[in-house]
């Protein structure tokens, strides 16, 4: 039965989904009301549950005559069911290339880190905040070079760019294991570059980042001002473009935010898929703290997660440096885990910092040269208007004052205007990266000049 299970299945779905999820796993118990799947590892099962078992259903139901359980489960018994990283290609992997340094004296020169074998998409929490960018990050594993080329993420520190790119060249190669990867920081191509360029073996150099399937290119920002870099990644871009191979950018920006960026790099950054990580809310903080104990074999309680997840807003990083610090200090102190006794360990939350009304004017009126008379007057000139909204919503955020109190503040505008204004910014915030970007900018900004003036 399982057989004509799998030849249906078989004529379904596509040659490489079936190849790497249906045929690995094996019928371990099929009869009249129960057919049990074992995949071979964790990543395989949460794959098929969530993708495949509506067609699996389907299919049983026609071979057996009637609808049955199904179950998937993973094989037991042997370490690795312990260790899920143990499937994944670890960092040594073969396909996984650093390019391979042009002279021995470049290896020396520093770790040419690789993958690393955590960054994988199963150990990624998906939230509304990073739902877009996983989705395409798996459409770019699926089949790369097509859909969305280049495939650009962006979003601030720790939020979880590199582990995504990684994890779409783990998965790449999962899929296809003779892929040709390269994960390289834009830091890293400069310097091989430069390197090439003084030993003039500038063919080698193209020929290894071009002889590539999938480029993934990290912290792309820094390219900034670096003529010489930019010409030739242009160039590095184009061939591969060109080729159908695809080319994954992070950025804790957008490419028209970065600045000394050639424009046609700006361009060329920009005509494939521009997808955003924000800030994961309280929900997605405490499952990614959930899930990094569950690998860690930790138990933690429930207050105690959601203490620390509320303690970190806008770094997972930090997040889960804050959990790794509490779950030592109390294996070491030996007293019970409770928020009151993890407390010392946290950092204290960074409590916002009050900024007057005028910093707030004033940072608006800098970054975007227009006036403080303009602001607090009633031009609806298009870029006064909008400092001002950016304004009001900067101002509601970054001090104590009342609606109609920041209207005052604004030239005696009404509150429901203030109203109006927040709202829409907030709103932008949500859809535009650039709008996220700049109010993230200049609230730093405020805090900043606020702190200093403490
Ligand atoms: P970035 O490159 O954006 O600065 P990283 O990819 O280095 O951020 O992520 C920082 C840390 O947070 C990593 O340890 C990563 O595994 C973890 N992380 C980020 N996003 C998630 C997520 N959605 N689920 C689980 N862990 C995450
Ligand atoms: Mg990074």
């Amino acid at each position: 039965l399982w057989i004509q299970v799998l030849e249906r299945l078989q004529l379904q779905l596509s040659r490489p989904t079936f190849e790497t999820w249906i045929k690995t796993a094996i019928a371990e118990q099929l009869d009249d009301n129960c057919l049990v799947i074992r995949t071979p590892n964790p990543f395989a099962r949460n794959w098929l549950q969530k993708y495949y078992i509506k067609t699996i259903a389907e299919v049983v139901q026609e071979v057996m005559g009637h609808p049955i359980d199904i179950h998937i489960t993973i094989t037991q018994g042997d370490d690795a069911s312990e260790n899920p990283e143990m499937f994944w290609p670890l960092p040594s992997h073969e396909n996984v290339t650093e390019p391979s340094p042009p002279d021995s004296a470049a290896a020396n020169n520093g770790a040419r880190s690789a993958l690393n074998s955590k960054y994988v998409f199963s150990r990624l929490v998906v939230g509304a905040n990073n739902r877009m960018a996983h989705a395409a990050s798996l459409a770019v594993a699926e089949s790369p070079g097509r859909e969305f080329n280049p495939l650009f993420l962006c979003g601030g520190v720790g939020l979880g760019k590199t582990h995504l790119m990684q994890a779409i060249g783990h998965y790449r190669l999962e899929i296809c294991p003779s892929s040709r990867i390269v994960y390289v920081s834009t830091e890293q191509f400069t310097n091989d570059l430069i390197t090439a360029i003084r030993k003039d073996s500038r063919q080698s150099f193209q020929e290894r980042y071009r002889a590539v399937d999938v480029l993934l290119v990290d912290d792309i920002q820094f390219i900034e001002g670096k003529e010489y870099t930019q010409e030739e990644f242009f160039h590095t871009f184009n061939t591969l473009h060109e080729t159908g191979k695809q080319v994954v950018l992070a950025s804790d920006r957008p490419p028209n935010q970065i600045p000394r960026l050639q424009e046609r790099l700006c361009s060329r950054f920009s005509m494939g898929l521009i997808a955003d990580i924000q800030p994961p809310d309280l929900e997605t903080r405490m499952a990614i703290l959930q899930k990094k104990a569950e690998y860690e074999n930790m138990r933690l309680p429930r207050d105690v997660i959601e203490y620390i997840a509320s303690s970190y807003t806008n770094n997972i990083r930090e997040l889960e440096g804050a959990l790794i610090r509490a779950v030592a200090y109390i294996s070491i102190s030996g007293l019970p885990m409770t928020v009151e006794n993890i407390t010392p360990v946290l950092n204290p939350p960074v409590e916002k910092v009050e900024a007057s009304p005028e910093a707030v004017i004033l940072a608006i009126a800098e970054t975007f040269d227009v006036s403080v008379e303009d602001l607090k007057g009633s031009s609806r000139r298009r870029e006064i208007s909008v400092a001002r909204q950016i304004g009001m919503y900067l101002m509601r955020h970054h001090t104590d004052l009342s609606l109609p109190k920041i209207g005052e503040e604004f030239g005696g505008k009404d509150h429901t205007t203030v109203m109006y204004s927040c709202d829409k910014i907030s709103q932008l915030k949500e859809s535009d990266p650039s709008m996220a970007q700049t109010l993230r900018q200049l609230g730093d900004r405020i805090n900043h000049t606020s702190q200093m003036r403490k």
